[in-house]
């Protein structure tokens, strides 16, 4: 094998060259991408918008990183077309197609954009509604938002980079206000008890949260005036930014006939359904799941790039969700199963669980025949490299117990049990005329059992 190329230079793309690189010095690697910079990371953003960072802040890796490790990067290069019969690829606007032995898609993927009337033709008529998702994006956004009669904005969804984005957009001055379809914030990560704490934490911040509500229109002609909600109410605006998940990148796959669903299907060595074509990243769908975060392209890059050079080792069985939000003066963290429905809470499953209201502080285990199934972590996060190290694995319940202070309290006169660890309210929150459930005594009459 001579060539491997690389369509994608985001983390999946770059990390799979190094990870090339780091396991054969003579391969040649040739990335291309459509983007005009080196990779560069998504995460911060919604900063360039509030001018918190700057452009060169974002960059990872510069031109030189990749002379070093001689991996031939063509930025602004499109490609659009493969043909896996002769093992060649088109490039937008030339001639010439190029060769490879082996080909990596990390094609990534881009904003969903619900079905809502008007959204498209505004978004593309560049009248007022944004999606975020490179730095293009991000630098439309803060030129528009500079011009003085823009003051209210609107984000559509009330996921992790929603919010994120609404924090930024207030920061940079502008009235925000976060509408979510769903009944609640982070349905994905959060369960209704914790989302409902996150939510009054936003909204002390002054970003207002509407829930529950499907947009239907974009209203406004020549620029965006508003939006109107299904139920006929209307919530003005002068920008709306959509941030509605994710769609896998997967147009030239589909017209070179690899197999597709949502994502480009792939095997556990991240093969596509076409010989010497392998898949990556945010395009990928395996086992019926997409990921779009992180750590998931990591894991996959390392893989992928051992099954190029035909060192089938790894598999791939999938990347436990980890979520973090970050926005400064909120901890959060989510990762793995978080809500397991009723039903299989009677086969196997335990929650230990702490619900501090009055400090705002969350933190909720979720165990599967006394292995760490998942966690979330709000307001307080110190168990979290604890969670980290212990997913999937068997745990003492007395060292949870520590580790999240959860305390059992004992009826001095009948012996009664209060244990926070399986109650709603911790101790200390108990309204003062509480009762002993067993012998009617009073909450003075309990001691912390030692
Ligand atoms: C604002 C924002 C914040 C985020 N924050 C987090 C976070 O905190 N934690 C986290 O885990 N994840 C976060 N994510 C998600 C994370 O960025 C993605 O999971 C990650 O970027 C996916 O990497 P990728 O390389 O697979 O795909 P992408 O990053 O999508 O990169 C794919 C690249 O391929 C290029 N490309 C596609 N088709 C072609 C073609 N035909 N020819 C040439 N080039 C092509 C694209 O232009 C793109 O540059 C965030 C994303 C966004 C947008």
């Amino acid at each position: 094998m001579k060539k491997i190329v690389i369509i994608g230079n985001n983390v999946s793309g770059t990390f799979t060259a190094q990870n090339i690189r780091f396991l054969n010095e003579e391969v040649e690697i040739d990335v291309y991408t459509q983007e005009k910079y080196p990779y560069y990371t998504r995460i911060n953003l919604p900063e360039l918008i509030s001018e918190t960072v700057n452009l060169d802040d974002l960059i990872v890796f510069k031109e030189d990183w990749y002379e070093k490790k001689h991996i031939n990067l063509n930025l602004n290069t499109q490609i659009k077309k493969i043909n896996p019969k002769i093992k060649t690829l088109e490039i937008e606007g030339k001639d010439n197609p190029i060769s490879y032995d082996k080909l990596v898609l990390a094609l990534g993927s881009m904003p969903n954009i619900p079905p809502i009337k008007n959204a498209v033709k505004l978004k593309d008529d560049k009248k007022g509604v944004f999606t975020l998702r490179n730095i293009d994006d991000a630098l439309e956004i803060k030129s528009f938002i500079s011009n003085e009669n823009v003051k209210k904005a609107i984000i559509i969804g009330g996921g992790l980079l929603g919010l994120e984005l609404a924090n930024q957009i207030k920061k940079a001055g502008l009235d925000t206000t976060v509408v979510e379809f769903f009944p609640r914030l982070l349905p994905r990560q959060l369960d209704l008890e914790c989302g409902d704490m996150l939510k009054k934490e936003i909204e002390s911040k002054g970003i207002k949260i509407v829930l529950d509500a499907a947009t239907e229109e974009i209203l406004g002609n020549g620029s965006v005036k508003g939006i109107r909600l299904k139920g006929g109410e209307v919530l003005k605006t002068d920008i709306v930014i959509i941030q509605a998940g994710i769609r896998p990148t997967i147009k030239i796959a589909q017209d070179a006939n690899l197999k597709t669903n949502k994502g480009i299907i792939v095997n556990e060595y991240l093969e596509t359904s076409e010989n010497d074509i392998f898949a990556v990243g945010d395009c990928i769908e395996y086992n019926n799941q997409i990921w779009g975060i992180i750590p998931a392209c990591m894991e996959q890059s390392k893989i992928v790039a051992a099954s190029v050079l035909g060192l089938k080792k790894v598999e791939y069985h999938g990347t436990t969700p980890k979520n973090t939000l970050k926005i400064i003066g909120l901890e959060l963290t989510s990762i793995g199963i978080i809500d397991p429905s009723k039903e299989e809470l009677s086969g196997g499953w335990e929650i230990l669980k702490k619900a501090d209201k009055k400090d705002c502080c969350y933190q909720k285990l979720v165990l599967k025949d006394n292995k760490l199934k998942g966690a979330i972590l709000f307001g307080d996060t110190k168990a979290i490299s604890y969670v980290y190290k212990k997913m999937e694995q068997d745990v003492d319940k007395n060292e949870l117990r520590e580790l999240l202070e959860l305390y059992i309290y004992l009826c001095q006169n009948c012996g009664k049990e209060y244990d926070e660890a399986l109650m709603e309210v911790l101790f200390k929150d108990l309204q003062n005329d509480f009762k002993c459930p067993g012998c009617n005594g009073p909450k003075e009459g309990f001691k912390k059992k030692e």
